[in-house]
């Protein structure tokens, strides 16, 4: 059983998501309806990455909207038009939530509804909520992806047809669709480069989670008739091989063809994985909750690496996405759902781990106690699902230990 903490939270609202959607959906534009608060938040987290035309921004609704609501939906609308006439390339428009009472006040849905007469077919509108209160850094995407599903086309085939599901880089998904073709299977993936290029869906699919966050998306998937194909998540070799088997003894894929598509990438990943495995081999990691990717870093971390768990949190557990990775980790142990940060930090102070991997907001005090950390949104930014990615993501454990051995020196 794990422990259950409802206490404080340090984690990142559901806005940061947007940092790698944008990057995703190329036709797409994220317009937060908020605060300086939030403008300042994705600016910052969005720091490094300069676009000639943005993809994201934020209508800044403060104090002075605060006479009337007419005027926030009037200033709304304006926003938008002048958006939409300056940038033809936008084809899908979010408006995102957020939590100041202003916002909370303001009916996002109604106003989505009401660009969506005015500017479709050539615009579609669509709202979801990032906010703070409602939403934690990843749960973002999984707002923004449910959002999406019930504007999918219908599927007309009766063929059973896969689909991934789950924000994965440019580079990511091209050495997914080159291993499924491999295996001689078609795959789509949602959400898709352009918003023009919508998968079918319908009881014919079976989907493939690619990212662990994705309760409110699956569920809508599977209201349109779609199906889960359980398995754990293409983190790692062992994750990303039992990923792609699912698909595999789903579609009936012989095991020959399925090793003569996995063979060559799946060693290369082995023997780069085994020398960083020298240096973290024993070494002890604890998760602070953050990006619900802890429990599937965790099963990499321990079965690949030889890295020790000291906790495991998590903000969610979901039981049933997380089965099959629940039973790849060690019995008994420590995980942690929800957060109550101050008694979690002590245990964190107490276990004295060589490795913690948290926020941003908890790094800094915890290396003021001398213990090496890893900031957690940084392996939701990088690229680390499937084989080639396999080598990086050992990087990012071992790198800070690096580090601090050569302060140490
Ligand atoms: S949505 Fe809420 S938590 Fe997120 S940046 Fe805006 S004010 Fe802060």
């Amino acid at each position: 059983m794990p422990l259950v903490e409802r206490g404080q939270r340090e984690v990142f609202c559901g806005l940061t998501g947007i940092i790698w959607m944008h990057r995703k959906i190329q036709d797409a534009f994220f317009l937060v309806v908020g605060s300086r608060t939030c403008a300042h938040l994705i600016q910052s987290a969005a720091g490094v990455m300069i676009f000639a035309e943005p993809r994201f921004g934020t209508a800044i609704i403060d104090e002075r909207d605060l006479a009337g609501l007419a005027d926030v939906h009037e200033e709304l609308d304006r926003v938008v038009g002048q958006l939409l006439a300056r940038r033809p390339d936008i084809r899908l428009l979010f408006l995102v939530g957020s939590c100041p009472s202003e916002v909370i006040k303001l009916d996002l849905s109604r106003a989505a509804e009401r660009q969506n007469q005015i500017h479709h077919p050539k615009v579609r509108v669509l709202n979801y909520s990032g906010s703070g209160i409602e939403t934690t850094f990843t749960q973002g995407e999984d707002a923004c992806l449910a959002a999406m599903v019930p504007g999918l086309p219908a599927s007309t085939n009766t063929a059973p047809a896969l689909m991934v599901v789950g924000t994965l880089a440019d580079v990511v998904e091209d050495q997914m669709r080159s291993l499924f073709d491999r295996m001689g299977l078609q795959v789509s993936f949602f959400p898709p480069r352009n918003s023009q290029a919508m998968p079918v869906v319908g009881p014919n699919t079976r989907y493939l989670l690619a990212q662990p966050f994705l309760a409110d998306t699956a569920r809508a998937l599977q209201s349109r008739g779609a199906q889960h194909l359980a398995a754990p998540f293409p983190l790692g070799v062992e994750g990303t091989t039992a990923w792609l088997q699912a698909a595999a003894t789903e579609f009936g894929v012989a095991p020959e063809v399925f090793e003569q598509a996995t063979a060559a990438p799946r060693q290369r990943a082995e023997k780069a994985l085994a020398v960083q495995r020298q240096m973290l081999q024993g070494q002890r990691i604890f998760f602070f909750p953050d990006s619900q990717l802890e429990i599937p870093l965790a099963r990499f971390v321990n079965r690949e690496l030889g890295m020790d768990l000291v906790e495991v949190g998590t903000p969610y557990l979901h039981r049933q996405h997380m089965a099959e990775e629940l039973a790849l980790l060690p019995a008994g142990t420590r995980i942690s759902e929800g957060q109550d940060v101050d008694l979690q930090l002590d245990r964190c102070i107490a276990d004295a781990p060589d490795l913690v991997v948290c926020g941003l907001g908890l790094a800094n005090p915890l290396e003021a106690q001398g213990i090496t950390t890893k900031w957690a949104i940084e392996l939701v930014f990088t690229p680390i699902q499937g084989y080639e990615q396999a080598i990086d993501l050992a990087g990012l454990f071992s790198r800070p230990l690096k580090r601090r051995l050569k302060l140490a020196a």
